[in-house]
């Protein structure tokens, strides 16, 4: 049979493959189109669309020697929330499960509004679960991870560096318009709530009582937030990331 890649996909190959324009592979078993692809070192959740003779096919299609399929990478959110021909049941909404090896995105991708499931030490079977059962698209950095069959939604992340990896989630799922800074609490992933200063004033050291008087708590864990330089620098990290967006704070410093 003979398999082209496209697009990065063609990066993803093992070695002696990725210079080949079309692979020629001989086929000594039968076999899902599907397991001979990550075979050759691309997982399956990189892919967005198998064609053959000008036909979409589903992971599961048998492949003869005659064979000629065209192997196209994931596009955008469309793969993940409306139903193709390799995952039929598309997800709800962009929710995330992160691997530790993007452990340094859970605090940028919250701080940005977006639901991201993380906690670590965390075993693959526990993080694979999570993904499933809650529809959350897993991030990683694994390779062999993104191929467990379990897995329907995932991502390979490419980037190395927290801020561009960081980039690079909110363009390719198409997430600027919904980033909704400093909603959800960057220990838990639970909810923000506007609080008031009398309530929670027993909590506060001293100077905080002084200088700031807008504070949000979590509804789940009770951490609070308020302006200060914390804030400030992750405000800068998001104007950095995303210059032509206009992100209103709500808490500005008094
Ligand atoms: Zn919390």
């Amino acid at each position: 049979m003979f398999l082209s890649f496209h697009g990065h996909l063609r990066n993803l190959l093992r070695r002696g493959y990725q210079n080949q324009q079309k692979i020629e592979h001989a086929l000594n078993r039968r076999a899902s189109i599907k397991d001979i692809i990550e075979s050759m070192g691309v997982p399956h959740t990189e892919i967005g669309r198998l064609i053959i003779n000008d036909q979409e096919v589903s992971f599961l299609h048998i492949p003869n020697n005659n064979t000629s399929v065209e192997i196209f990478p994931l596009s955008g959110p469309d793969d993940f929330l409306t139903a193709t021909s390799l995952r039929p049941e598309p997800l709800p909404e962009l929710i995330f499960a992160l691997d530790m090896n993007v452990g340094k995105l859970v605090k940028l991708l919250r701080m940005a509004g977006i639901d991201t499931f993380y906690t670590n030490p965390i075993s693959e079977l526990e993080l694979l679960k999570v993904g499933v059962e809650e529809n959350r698209i897993v991030l990683s950095r694994n390779k062999d991870l993104l191929k467990r069959k379990a897995l329907t939604f995932g991502y390979l992340v490419k980037n190395f560096s927290p801020e561009k990896q960081f980039q690079e989630i909110i363009h390719f799922f198409g997430l600027t318009r919904n980033l909704q800074p400093f909603t959800r609490c960057m220990a838990c992933n639970g909810l923000l709530k506007k609080v008031d200063k009398q309530k929670i004033i027993a909590e506060l050291e001293p100077l905080t009582k002084i200088h700031y008087h807008c504070f949000q708590q979590c509804s789940d864990c009770t951490k609070l937030y308020w302006s200060g330089s914390h804030k400030d620098k992750m405000v800068d990290i998001i104007k950095r990331c995303f210059p032509d967006q206009d992100f209103s704070v709500e808490c500005k410093k008094h």
